[in-house]
């Protein structure tokens, strides 16, 4: 639990090399990224506000912006990209990436409700449907 929220906290850095598609619970999903976000940015809205009214540095208004952008925007930008290129190649390399009950932004499936990887499908194979033409493109 702790490691969880620091890894939320220090934006799941610690974790990037062990994020990959054989973990039965992926680190990094878009609720992660979002979640992640919002904890960040939730932290610095309240301690710039505390900095700002106790000093008061009104005239310093775009540092909080700048931390925004340097704390939240960019390392969940970096890990968006890390997890479109990760379910990309289950995407190709599995089973379920050519499944219609597959959900990439979750890398869920829909009919069992469970994290897929390399290494585990829920259905093993048996619930498999593919994905038609237009879901495809
Ligand atoms: S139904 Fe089976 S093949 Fe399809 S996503 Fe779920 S576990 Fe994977």
């Amino acid at each position: 639990m702790l490691d969880r929220l620091t890894d939320l906290i220090l934006f799941r850095y610690t974790n990037q090399g062990k994020d990959d598609n054989s973990n039965s619970t992926p680190y990094i999903t878009m609720g992660s990224i979002v979640w992640g976000g919002l904890v960040r940015i939730g932290i610095i809205i309240v301690v710039t506000w505390s900095v700002v009214e106790y000093y008061d540095l009104r005239d310093y208004w775009m540092i909080p912006l700048l931390l925004i952008v340097a704390f939240v925007i960019y390392p969940a930008s970096r890990q968006y990209y890390h997890f479109t290129g990760r379910i990309e190649v289950m995407q190709e390399e599995t089973l379920c990436g050519s499944c219609k009950h597959f959900d990439p932004t979750s890398q869920l499936c829909r009919v069992f409700d469970e994290h897929v990887s390399t290494t585990y499908i829920p259905c093993e194979g048996d619930s498999w449907e593919p994905l038609s033409y237009e879901e495809r493109s």
